[in-house]
């Protein structure tokens, strides 16, 4: 399994899974014409991914899912409840599921499950290779971590995972009073404490890849958003890679298995743990 995040954070978000043969992604956060050029820097063709899961309907995730979903004849699903919330999504006969759903899509079976967040009904996934047993969790834009999230994500090879805004950061940023307690409020964003608390239950060995995604540029940095993150799992079994997905560039491959190692861009901030 080969994960690749094409782009995160408030201006956008797409990840792309590989397995088997079967390519996915997880949002399209990104006008078509961008989606195209990211995909050629990693030499994928747009016609060569079967379709696409909207986690909700911000539009920072579904931006260019249905110009994409058109010229390259992706099918596209999301949430009843996100379609509802963008309604595009049904002029393009998007395949609605209830959160909490199992989709099957070539050799990728992909859990949907509900994050608490400001969307009608968003959800987060976990994408199992049915070939290799390989799984990668894909969580972001939430406000915190449900006590069931342990469960739903353990034994995971790849996690992506949101590490939004340090604390500190956002109290002392730009924004105003309401849209402070929007970003850190129960149905917000993860700040980088409550990732690594979550992190810190859920890492474990065989964990070969930890990306931090969605960070603020205004309230956050790669390099405290890592900091922390490695601060929070040290006392844990982790001896994977841990990265910082960007805004601007593509990151990976993310590649699944115990005898593997990330191609990790050379721009990439990194840190071996
Ligand atoms: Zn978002
Ligand atoms: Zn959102």
């Amino acid at each position: 399994m080969r994960v690749w995040v094409l782009g995160s954070g408030s201006a956008g978000n797409a990840v792309l899974v590989e397995s088997g043969g079967t390519r996915i992604l997880i949002d399209a956060g990104f006008p078509v014409r961008e989606l195209a050029k990211r995909l050629s820097a990693i030499g994928v063709s747009g016609e060569s991914i079967e379709g696409a899961i909207v986690t909700h309907e911000h539009d920072d995730h579904v931006r260019g899912v249905c110009a994409a979903a058109k010229k390259w004849k992706w099918a596209v699903y999301a949430s009843a409840g996100t379609i509802a919330g963008y309604p595009l999504l049904k002029e393009i006969c998007a395949r609605p599921f209830v959160a909490g759903a199992t989709l099957e899509l070539g050799d990728l079976s992909v859990r949907t499950v509900r994050t608490p967040h400001d969307g009608t009904e968003p959800v987060a996934v976990v994408a199992s290779s049915r070939a290799t047993g390989a799984r990668a969790g894909i969580i972001y834009d939430l406000g915190h971590v449900p006590a069931s999230y342990r469960r739903v994500f353990e034994r995971l090879d790849i996690l992506v995972l949101e590490s939004n805004h340090d604390e500190g950061m956002l109290r002392a940023g730009p924004y105003p009073p309401s849209v402070q307690s929007r970003i850190g409020g129960a149905y917000g964003h993860l700040s980088n404490r409550r990732a690594g608390a979550f992190a810190r239950d859920c890492v474990h060995g065989g964990l070969a890849q930890l990306v931090l995604a969605h960070l603020s540029e205004r309230c956050n940095d790669p390099e405290i958003a890592l900091r922390s993150m490695r601060d929070a799992i040290a006392p844990t079994s982790f001896r994977g890679a841990m990265s910082a997905a960007r805004q601007s560039e593509v990151c990976g491959p993310f590649t699944a298995g115990r005898n593997t190692r990330a191609v990790i861009a050379a721009s990439q901030l990194s840190l071996e743990l």
